[in-house]
């Protein structure tokens, strides 16, 4: 009987286990925390989002994103719906192809998983942290930092990355891999707000908005994404400036100069706008902010158009045409620029990691040190928000328990 060890109690080394016990493996898994699965408690507001219908590589981020095409042609969304489906967890589906377990509880999945593991006889060991892998002969040493070693044939890294340091998360994964040899790119945060420097912005915390926002560079589109933005104390957040916050975090790194341009009225062309402008200021002696009262929230117009270098009491029949095109202009493209990104502590998931062009696809199997298998967000992969990267988390652990046999 073959002995696997697993480092890491999350999504994707719970995963691994039972597929590693299913095929007949003794298992030890090994956490660091006194807990397993915290992070996977957190997600999706406590719903967990654990997949969606469109499992496309359009939606992964990394040096080389088509690696999650052999990953899921080998374990994909119907295996993972019939895998959570086959431990009692039935998914349902919510909002643009989310999907859920039916109990729209986190702790739920977290509870199968647990049970499932606990049933095909994996030993959990908790507060246990993995520091070194070593060789002994043909086989693999793992030494926790209390100087326990465990002897095993096959070993899976399955130790996260260090996004939202707050539920443990930590570089640990990446380093223990180097130790082996391979490469890692160097993580930045995903989907996490993201600080707009300028000052005059951030009175406008506290209001959320729907738009249609963008990040370019050099006038071309690099990400772009509709929906809620909530203006913080610090920047932007909410939904849609979450989804295109990878971007604007990337080329910053890069010392690039991206801008994000905001559509404060997605809904209107240009044209409609220019109507609904003229309207509102038929009456000329109406102030330019108190104007625009009836459209935007409270606190909006003067911000913008202090932005827009009008102020805001001129009376509004007094605004000369390029003032107007100006307000026009402002509402339909708010042009700011990104600041440095904010820290991980924030981030839902680490962009960069270990490199996938020294993964077997296939296995997930390293190819730098035979008998380690790595899995999950600690590999050079992130999906977008919406359950993407759970899937990849679920699809590689499964592939690297099913490989021990
Ligand atoms: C707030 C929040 C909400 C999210 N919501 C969603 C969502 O709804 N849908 C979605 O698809 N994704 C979501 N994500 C992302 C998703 O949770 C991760 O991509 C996924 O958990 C990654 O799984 P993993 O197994 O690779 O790592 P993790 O789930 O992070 O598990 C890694 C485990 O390894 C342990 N560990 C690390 N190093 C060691 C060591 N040396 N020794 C022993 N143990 C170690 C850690 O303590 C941890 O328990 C969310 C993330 C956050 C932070």
């Amino acid at each position: 009987m073959k002995r696997v060890g697993i480092i890491g109690g999350g999504a994707s080394g719970l995963i691994a286990a039972i597929q590693a016990a299913r095929k007949g493996a003794a298992v030890t898994l090994f956490e660091k925390q006194k807990k397993i699965g915290r992070k996977l408690l957190a997600t999706g507001n406590g719903r967990c989002n654990i997949t969606n219908t469109d499992i496309d590589v359009s939606h992964y981020h990394g040096h080389n994103p088509r690696f999650v095409n052999n990953v899921f042609a080998r374990f994909g969304l119907q295996d993972t719906i019939d895998f959570f489906r086959g431990i009692g967890l039935p998914l349902v589906e919510g909002e643009e192809g989310k999907l859920y377990p039916a109990s729209l509880q986190a702790s739920s999945v977290l509870d199968v998983l647990e049970y499932e593991t606990r049933k095909l006889g994996v030993t959990i060991s908790l507060h246990r942290r993995v520091d070194a892998i070593r060789t002994r002969g043909d086989h693999l040493l793992l030494e926790t930092a209390g100087r326990e070693r465990h002897e095993f044939e096959r070993v899976i890294l399955s130790a996260g990355s260090c996004a939202y340091s707050p539920l443990g998360a930590s570089r640990s994964g990446y380093e223990l891999a180097e130790s082996l040899g391979h490469g890692v790119h160097e993580p930045f945060p995903a989907i996490l707000p993201i600080t707009i420097p300028l000052r005059i912005l951030h009175r406008l915390q506290g209001i959320k908005w729907e738009v249609g926002i963008e990040v370019l560079l050099n006038g071309k589109t690099k990400s772009r994404s509709g929906g809620e933005i909530l203006f913080t104390a610090y920047g932007i957040s909410g939904p849609a400036a979450l989804d295109v916050s990878r971007a604007a975090n990337e080329l910053v790194l890069q010392h690039q100069q991206p801008v994000i341009v905001i559509d404060l009225f997605p809904g209107m062309t240009e044209e409609d706008l220019r109507e609904r402008l003229e309207i509102l200021w038929t009456d000329g002696d109406k102030g330019a902010a108190f104007s625009l009262q009836g459209t935007l929230p409270r606190r909006m117009p003067q911000v913008l158009l202090e932005m827009a270098g009008i102020q805001a009491d001129r009376k509004s029949g007094a605004l000369t045409p390029a003032e107007r095109g100006a307000v026009l202009k402002i509402l339909k493209r708010l042009t700011i620029q990104p600041g440095r990104p904010r820290d991980f502590s924030e981030a839902v998931a680490a962009a960069g990691g270990i490199d996938v062009n020294e993964i077997n696809g296939a296995t997930m199997e390293s190819k730098i040190k035979p008998g380690v298998y790595i899995t999950g967000e600690v590999l050079d992969i992130d999906g977008e928000s919406g359950g993407y990267n759970l899937q990849f988390a679920w699809s590689t652990g499964a592939i690297a328990g099913a490989s021990q046999c």
